[in-house]
């Protein structure tokens, strides 16, 4: 890759001092896409082109051949499918587009992606055409005639070989994930597909890295294809402590919830991808009884500058925002950023979480990730040179605890008011004459009168938490035999408890400091951090020596000693859980 030339690709961060008067953003429209894709992108909501969409598009606009390093998670799936629909002509018998994915997961999002960019486009047909699947289905389609094939080559080669799937009107190809094919065996099949369709197609080939192999197939099959990689060159500040959480999609507004209900915030930008989703987001925050706002590249910059006031003044404590809304907040309140959505690019990533730790104060940095997105996690470790430290979702426990906390808190506030306490003594001294019921108890009445509809604790309630391996650099793979994927255990790691957590304000950095200090460890020493109530759980090697554990053992963090041992399972052990490796299917 140290070799790989052709046209950079960069998105500059703005930085905050020139935040308001920022440079014009490249829009969709700019970028010369057919208008009835516009509209589609309009109802997605994607604000900006992505770094990979704003160099490729153009350039396939011009009919070119590209070669793209881009890797999932960059919307290098918009930037292939909104120049073909763009440019092709629907209903034709035989297929216009043919893109070939290596797996039949991937296979059917490039269709959903299609279907959804094509949502203006009258009379497209979309076929997805991967191993596994019966052929009756297929080859109904592939008689009544599509206009775009999405497939799996293996799958693909056998309509080729049957006569069942007609080429010969072939305009765009596109080689998605091209080096995932290969590793699969499918370079063979590949070759045969590039080199017996017509030759005056249009040859998209996208790959996350560029082996020998690959620069073979694009000098011989494409036709002067113009290079086009992304640059990333950034680094975050280490005033930030950056974690992660796995998740699925659908456990994100649960996720965030709990999130708010533990982490001591005090004002907090939530990132995601599209203007619709800042909007359902922050509503379902306020449902949930937080003080929440929503900002998007269609607010009205009055509106816009009313609502970051709010968020200044402490009216407000959660901004619900795009990249392009939030592009150079400078509010010091801002002590957490959640990425609900991961960044489309990892300068994005830089520039998201610098709205945190502003003025020389620490910030927290939370990203949501679900099992696809592993790689792009990865990449952004890469590109910032700091790995993030992953986090477990709070579970009921946590929430109940901190609730407890808090209750507690709001007593002893009560108590300092005497005047106020003064008063309602009498009234529950007068109480208590008149009724044989004991203070405690009329304590616990007012309490639960104070309390209104919201039960003080939440009910048990288990989420699953999906998991991936953060070894394992492989997308989950067709065949799905698996429940999801999981985070296998490092066999490297024991867990060991510490008696410090939430209750001493302790946060991850601080425990690597104290622990790296005293215990001689560098940073791969540390495994997964998970910070509960009153401990926290701590990945460390299994072999540390006896010397090195006395010396833990005395440490003190935040003035309290942390009594370092080894965890014997407790809330850990599902951690353990044995990893499900998923045998290759090939299709
Ligand atoms: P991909 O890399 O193509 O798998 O895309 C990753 C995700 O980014 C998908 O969920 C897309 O819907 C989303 N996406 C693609 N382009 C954009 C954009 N310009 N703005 C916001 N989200 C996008």
């Amino acid at each position: 890759m140290a070799d790989y030339r052709g046209v950079m690709a960069s998105e500059t961060p703005v930085p905050a001092a020139e935040a308001d008067n920022a440079p014009e953003q490249l829009t969709f429209a700019d970028l010369g896409l057919d208008a009835a894709v516009l509209k589609a992108l309009k109802d997605v909501g994607y604000e900006t082109p992505s770094a990979i969409q704003a160099a490729t598009i153009p350039v396939l606009l011009q009919g070119r051949d590209v070669v793209g390093l881009a890797q999932t998670g960059t919307g290098k799936t918009a930037a292939f499918a909104l120049p073909v629909l763009s440019q092709m002509e629907t209903g034709h018998k035989n297929p216009q587009a043919l893109v070939l994915a290596p797996t039949r997961e991937l296979a059917l999002q490039v269709c959903e992606a299609f279907e959804k960019y094509a949502a203006h486009i009258k009379g497209v047909s979309v076929l997805p055409v991967y191993g596994g699947q019966g052929y009756g289905q297929q080859l109904s389609a592939l008689r009544r005639g599509v206009d775009i094939v999405v497939g799996t080559p293996g799958r693909i080669m056998d309509h080729l070989d049957k006569g069942t799937l007609d080429l010969s009107e072939l305009k765009y190809l596109v080689l998605d994930e091209a080096d995932e094919m290969l590793k699969m065996g499918f370079a063979e099949d590949v070759e045969t597909i590039l080199a017996d369709t017509p030759a005056d197609k249009q040859v998209a080939l996208f790959s996350a890295t560029m082996p020998a192999q690959i620069r073979r197939i694009s000098a011989q099959y494409l036709n002067d294809p113009e290079e086009i990689t992304v640059k990333t060159k950034t680094t975050t500040s280490a005033n930030i402590t950056q974690r992660y959480l796995v998740v699925s999609y659908q456990q994100k507004i649960d996720a965030l919830t709990r999130i708010l209900e533990v982490e001591n915030f005090e004002g907090m930008i939530v990132f995601t991808r599209t203007k619709n989703e800042t909007e359902t987001v922050a509503e379902k925050l306020r449902a949930r009884g937080y003080t929440a706002a929503a900002i998007n590249g269609d607010v009205a910059q009055v509106q816009r500058e009313r609502t970051v006031n709010q968020l200044k003044a402490g009216k407000l404590d959660i901004l619900v925002a795009t990249d392009v809304a939030a592009r150079g907040l400078d509010v010091e309140r801002i002590s957490h950023v959640v990425n609900y959505d991961l960044p489309i690019d990892t300068e994005s990533y830089v520039h998201r979480i610098g709205r945190t730790g502003r003025a020389g104060r620490t910030g927290d940095a939370i990203s949501f990730v679900t099992p696809r997105e592993r790689r792009m996690l990865t990449a952004i470790e890469k590109a910032t040179r700091q790995p993030l430290t992953e986090m477990s979702l709070p579970s009921v426990d946590d929430v109940n605890a901190t609730r407890l906390t808090r209750f507690d808190d709001a007593i002893t506030a009560a108590l300092e008011d005497t005047a106020a306490i003064a008063t309602f003594r009498d009234v529950v001294a007068h109480y208590v004459a008149h009724h044989d019921v004991p203070e405690a108890d009329v304590a616990a009445a007012l309490a639960v009168v104070a309390q209104g509809d919201t039960p003080l604790l939440l009910e048990e309630e288990t989420i699953a938490q999906p998991r991936f391996d953060r070894d394992r650099d492989r997308a989950p793979r067709e065949g799905g035999r698996d429940g999801g994927p999981r985070r296998e255990r490092d066999a490297r790691f024991a867990t060991y408890r510490i008696a410090v957590g939430r209750r001493q304000r302790v946060e991850p950095r601080q425990i690597v400091g104290a622990l790296a200090n005293e215990g001689g460890l560098r940073r791969n020493d540390f495994g997964a951090i998970q910070i509960r109530q009153d401990f926290s759980l701590v990945e460390l090697p299994a072999d540390l020596s006896r010397d090195t554990l006395d010396r833990l053992t005395d440490t003190r963090i935040s003035g309290v000693l942390i009594d370092l041992r080894l965890d014997q399972g407790g809330r850990s052990a599902k951690r353990s859980d044995r990893p499900q490796r998923r045998p290759r299917d090939r299709d």
